[in-house]
């Protein structure tokens, strides 16, 4: 029904660190809570639905519950791992484990896959044996999980502007709505007639969904896990603004990376003119002015060089 930890859906926020805020808001803490309830409830319907699945023979109940425990997962993670996430960095862990919450993601939605994988194969072997459903068990659970959602819709309504990821999980859980609406249809329809297919494609509906909303979230956890630049920045153009800044000749060993999903780190070597004439740490202030003005970048890490300290790959000094 909803996912979306703060953290695993921050994933596609742009704005650095909108949540930040959050913290010093008199009313997070009821917003906690809040939070709490909705997973316990979440929780309490996932389990349901499950069960009602089996007893009933509706795959389509199945899958829904299958969504809905990753969804549960992503928000006891992610208000567990906001916890540890947050935890002072060491000497060994200078990034603190701030990291955990792209790892968290990444399994999460991998476990999406999975689930999917598991009802697709299960729906071709209901294909081939086509089973009875016992619509009596279905409808009543899948009203339940209907209500379930409406009621989630409401209680995290008040919250959804206050940052990114609220608002995120507030969308997803509106479009959860919808496979509910679906499920609930299964059970209306076959209370009439014995199409038992039905269920098969909104079960499968239901995966494409899933699985859908899982890729995203996969390849912005790899491209973080493999210091990628961020989706929303350009390398290139970071490499043209630091050439901008006065006295800066050449720019080479440009890494940009971010160790979650709001936090970007740079580190690059700069070429300045040789001579007293420079001043390197007003170079050094220009850049970084620049980076965070451009970019949003602030953790930065530039190497200031007069002459040939290192080489390129080809051999040729990197500074002319
Ligand atoms: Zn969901
Ligand atoms: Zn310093
Ligand atoms: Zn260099």
């Amino acid at each position: 029904m909803i996912i979306g930890t703060a953290k695993s859906k921050g994933l596609h926020g742009k704005e650095p660190n909108l949540s930040h805020g959050e913290h010093h808001h008199p009313h997070a803490r009821t917003a906690g809570r809040r939070l709490l309830w909705v997973i316990l409830f979440n929780a309490i319907i996932t389990l349901t639905e499950y069960v009602a699945g089996l007893l009933s023979g509706s795959l389509a109940l199945v899958s829904d519950a299958g969504h809905n425990f990753s969804d549960v997962l992503a928000l006891i993670l992610g208000y567990a791992g906001e916890k540890v996430v947050e935890r002072q960095p060491t000497a060994r862990y200078s990034f603190g484990l701030r990291r955990a919450e792209v790892l968290i993601a990444l399994v999460n939605a991998l476990s999406l896959v999975a689930i999917g994988a598991y009802v697709v194969i299960e729906a071709v072997d209901r294909f081939r044996n086509p089973a009875e459903i016992d619509a009596g068990i279905l409808l009543p659970v899948a009203l339940v999980g209907l209500f379930g959602n409406l009621f989630s819709v409401l209680i995290l309504r008040r919250d959804r502007n206050r940052n990114l990821n609220l608002r995120a999980a507030f969308l997803h859980l509106a479009f959860d709505t919808l496979s509910s609406i679906a499920v609930v249809g299964v059970g209306v329809v076959l209370l009439f007639q014995p199409w038992v297919w039905l269920d098969l494609v909104v079960s499968l509906l239901i995966v494409v969904m899933m699985v859908w909303g899982s890729i995203g979230v996969i390849n912005e956890s790899l491209r973080v896990i493999l210091q990628a630049a961020p989706s929303g920045l350009d390398p290139e153009k970071v490499h043209e603004a630091i050439l901008a800044v006065p006295n800066v000749r050449e720019a080479h060993g440009l890494h940009v990376w971010s160790v979650n999903s709001n936090e970007v780190f740079l580190s690059c070597h700069v070429c300045v003119s040789n001579g007293d004439a420079t001043d390197t740490d007003q170079v050094i202030v220009a850049i970084n002015k620049a980076l965070e003005e451009s970019f949003g970048i602030r953790h930065t890490t530039v190497q200031v060089e007069t002459a040939n300290l290192c080489r390129h790959r080809n051999g040729a000094g990197c500074c002319p």
